[in-house]
């Protein structure tokens, strides 16, 4: 059978269409035209109800959502913001647009944050941390909150790729004092781009609604119902802080809105098409699935995996062959200018800090998506790629380096 196409979207649903008909008709588009309930407004609320938070600000980005959370701590100039080795090149750069200075910490080679490592750059004078549920796999939660609690630095959760991911029950992103979502299109929920921040604290809600871009008194907007806490803080910091205008517009929450229903599903059905063909790669000799950790239930729309036994040209030869064969795979660290790849964030002061076993680690790391919609044969044919791929390399080195 043919390999699927792996990035296409899921259709949006009917209901966001007949919404934004309506919305092109009337032309209401700016969130803060309407007095209250506007389209955002009501996702804001939805959101933040179905992650069991107390507030939530949907902005154009996670990466808008992840400045804003760093903004909102309140952090001065240079501050030093610990982040894992290996994320989104989103994440080194929110800290930099807020003036503040990454520290990378080693990740281990089941995509986790190496505590060890973690709870010695703790130490190095680290004002704020960013822990990034790298396609959805989450380090030790429990570890990093006693730790961070200890020191008394906040935790904000870069959430982008973990939409519907628990921890011990508890929703990937109200677990650390903000969270930070994306409505990008590779992600669970797609409208093309967005962001949501979620938090249960008052002040970094306001500070961070008005440096969103609520002018004046459009504050007022973001209220679903009676908070005098809420309201006493926008009293604080009203002509405080400066406009950053990093707004979400009316249509794009009329096209996530009705995604949130459909979440369950998608996380349903991604965990069970995840765990379908991880068993299947774990059967092979040449590739290993990470163990998730016994408190996280994952959410997953891609697989990772790490090739065993393999040197550097093999690897490199692995890949051409699943692409050979219809599946793409990428492997984190071979591919030029990856994004993920830490040496490659050159935008950060100072010499590329020293991380052997981030870097060995992404040096194997395979990704390939998974997306939820995909069916029990269409899986099939991907987990059959790449065995295939694998065996051929490892087994008849002369064809597959094509000589
Ligand atoms: C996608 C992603 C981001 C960036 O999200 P945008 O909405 O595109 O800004 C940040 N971190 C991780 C882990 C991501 O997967």
């Amino acid at each position: 059978m043919m390999t699927p196409n792996t990035y296409d979207a899921e259709p949006i649903p009917e209901a966001a269409r007949i919404e934004v008909d309506r919305m092109l008709q009337s032309g209401d588009l700016f969130r803060y035209t309407a007095p209250q309930d506007a389209p955002v407004t009501l996702l804001e609320r939805e959101f933040a109800d179905l992650l069991g938070s107390k507030y939530a600000l949907a902005v154009s980005s996670c990466s808008a959502s992840l400045f804003l959370a760093l903004k909102a701590l309140g952090l001065p100039r240079d501050a030093r913001v610990l982040i894992p080795a290996f994320t989104f090149a989103a994440v080194p750069s929110s800290v930099i647009h807020a003036d503040c200075l990454p520290v990378l910490c080693e990740v281990g080679n089941n995509y986790r944050i190496d505590i060890k490592d973690f709870e010695a750059k703790l130490k190095q004078d680290i004002s704020a941390v960013i822990i990034s549920h790298m396609r959805g796999h989450t380090s030790d939660m429990d570890a990093i909150m006693a730790l961070c609690t200890d020191h008394n630095i906040p935790v904000i959760e870069d959430a982008a790729h973990s939409l519907g991911t628990t921890w011990n029950g508890k929703n990937i992103g109200t677990i650390g004092k903000v969270g930070c979502f994306s409505f990008q299109s590779y992600k669970m929920v797609n409208a093309g781009e967005g962001g949501i921040m979620i938090t249960d604290d008052p002040d970094i809600i306001a500070r961070a609604v008005i440096m969103s871009g609520a002018y004046e008194h459009n504050w007022a907007k973001h209220f679903t119902g009676p908070d005098v806490a809420l309201e006493a803080a926008f009293a604080r910091w009203q002509n405080q802080l400066p406009l950053y205008n990093l707004r979400l517009n009316n249509l794009s929450a009329a096209i996530i809105r009705p995604q949130l229903p459909e979440l369950a599903r998608r996380v349903r059905d991604g965990r069970a098409n995840h765990d379908h063909v991880a068993a299947r790669l774990n059967r092979s000799p040449w590739m290993q699935v990470p163990e998730n950790l016994p408190p996280e239930q994952r959410a997953p729309d891609s697989i990772q995996f790490n090739l065993v036994d393999m040197s550097e040209d093999e690897t490199r030869a692995f890949a051409a062959q699943a692409a050979d064969l219809g599946v793409k795979v990428q492997v984190f660290g071979l591919s030029t200018d990856n994004a993920r790849a830490f040496w490659n964030w050159r935008f950060i002061p100072g010499e590329v800090p020293e991380l052997p076993r981030t870097k060995a680690m992404l040096m194997r790391a395979c990704d390939t998506r998974l997306p939820a919609r995909l069916t029990r044969p269409e899986l099939d044919a991907i987990a059959e790629a790449l065995i295939q791929a694998a065996e051929t390399v490892m087994r008849e080195p002369a064809r597959a380096y094509g000589t």
